[in-house]
């Protein structure tokens, strides 16, 4: 899997960025995939400052989480319309969301 077979299914709902990291919603039935502006926006938010990885220091440690609704957007399918918990995924699957860029500018 990489980033450009995922290209037509994955990307931002509100600003269609793809090529970046994206979260989504817990809740799949109303799924959101959301790039890390727009989920700052959603979530309401200061700006994340993270690492390469999508890590930061939460409320409560180190997480990928943002706010409180939002969680790494690991897909497990094609159309990108199932996804792993950050615990399930392979780690194949980290590590490409992990390597993607934060935002378009890095
Ligand atoms: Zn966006």
């Amino acid at each position: 899997m990489n980033s450009r077979t995922q290209g037509g299914h994955y990307f931002c709902h509100i600003c269609d960025n793809f090529g970046v990291k994206l979260w989504r919603t817990r809740n799949t039935d109303k799924l959101q995939l959301l790039c890390k502006g727009c989920a700052e926006k959603y979530e309401n938010v200061d700006p994340v400052n993270m690492n390469s990885k999508g890590a930061h220091k939460g409320e409560f440690g180190k997480t990928n989480r943002i706010g409180d609704r939002l969680v790494p957007a690991l897909p497990a399918n094609e159309e990108v319309s199932e996804f792993y918990s950050w615990d399930s995924a392979p780690k194949a699957t980290k590590n490409w969301w992990e390597k993607l860029r934060n935002t378009p500018k890095g």
